[in-house]
């Protein structure tokens, strides 16, 4: 009986989730079937609960994306600290007596930086653009590596303020690291080591009203987007910036699930290599 996962999303057609997973396990010898699934906006639960339901294999985990991960966070009977920290799930796991819910965003994008870009948090000044799912997702992982101080910006200030007072105090990391928040305005003159752009600008093209101060010499600028290019990194390239797209972290996120799953971590360099030579 082959295992079965899936990926949840709505829109979902998009999703690189399937070929990753099915990259991963041709390269650890492991027999899956991993579907994309699209549920209708309001139906995440019956669409999981009807795929815990089909025949075939034993239903053994799914990745769930955009608009789901909170309805998959409520979904969940227990959590890990670092969904709850995010208060959001991207990950499940469906045992016998429970439904997991863990979130590997925050660690995919610490193992993206340190082990592929060899830019490690530690030390570094950080400067985490948008205060949505994606900067709360990766917010403790980053603090957790104990950098020297990290501001989130937003364009709405109150939630940047929100979501700093919400993590000011995370048990482990330095007393420097505790993050600071600022509406764009207050970056003018500040600098950074690493810029991390978690809002969704990107997607519509849309420039972020940037200082070209926050990129300090050798800053590593990461775009969460990936698949285009976007302003945020020209604006960075144009300052000497080493600039990165979101590809790597979506795939160092998906290793996290499988080790999860399966127990193992697979070689995510030749499945980027291989995302990267079709994109
Ligand atoms: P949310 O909708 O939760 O948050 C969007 C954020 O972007 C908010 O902070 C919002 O600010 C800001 N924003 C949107 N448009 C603009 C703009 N024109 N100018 C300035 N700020 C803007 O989205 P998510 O946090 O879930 O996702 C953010 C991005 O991260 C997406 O593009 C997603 O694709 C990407 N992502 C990539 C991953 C990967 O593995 N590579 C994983 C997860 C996400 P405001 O509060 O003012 O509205």
């Amino acid at each position: 009986m082959t295992d079965r996962y899936a990926v949840f999303g709505n829109p979902v057609g998009h999703s690189l989730s399937p070929r990753i997973h099915a990259l991963f396990a041709a390269q650890t010898g492991q027999d899956i079937d991993y579907q994309a699934i699209l549920a209708a906006p309001d139906g995440f639960v019956a669409a999981v609960g009807a795929f815990l339901a089909a025949g075939g294999g034993p239903a053994r985990g799914a990745n769930v994306t955009v608009p789901f991960k909170e309805d998959a966070f409520r979904l969940a009977t227990r959590r890990t600290p670092r969904a709850e920290a995010a208060g959001a799930v991207n990950t499940l796991s469906f045992e016998a007596d429970a439904i997991i819910g863990d979130n590997t965003d925050g660690a995919g994008l610490v193992r993206e930086l340190k082990n592929n870009l060899d830019c490690d948090p530690a030390g570094r000044r950080i400067l985490l653009l948008g205060a949505g799912g994606a900067a709360r997702g990766v917010l403790l992982p980053l603090l957790l590596e104990n950098p020297a101080e990290l501001v989130i910006a937003n364009r709405t200030e109150a939630t940047a303020v929100r979501l700093a007072l919400e993590f000011g105090l995370v048990p482990g990391s330095a007393a420097g690291a505790r993050p600071t928040p600022t509406g764009f305005a207050g970056l003018a003159g500040r600098a950074f080591d690493l810029v991390i752009n978690a809002t969704s600008a990107g997607l519509s093209g849309a420039e972020l009203p940037l200082p070209i101060s926050v990129f300090a010499p050798r800053c590593v600028a990461y775009e969460m987007v990936y698949g285009r290019e976007t302003p945020f990194m020209n604006q960075a390239r144009a300052t000497g910036a080493r600039v990165a797209d979101g590809l790597g972290m979506l795939v160092e996120q998906a290793a996290e699930a499988f080790l999860i799953w399966h127990g193992m971590r697979p070689r995510t360099a030749p499945v980027l290599a291989a995302l990267r030579s079709t994109s």
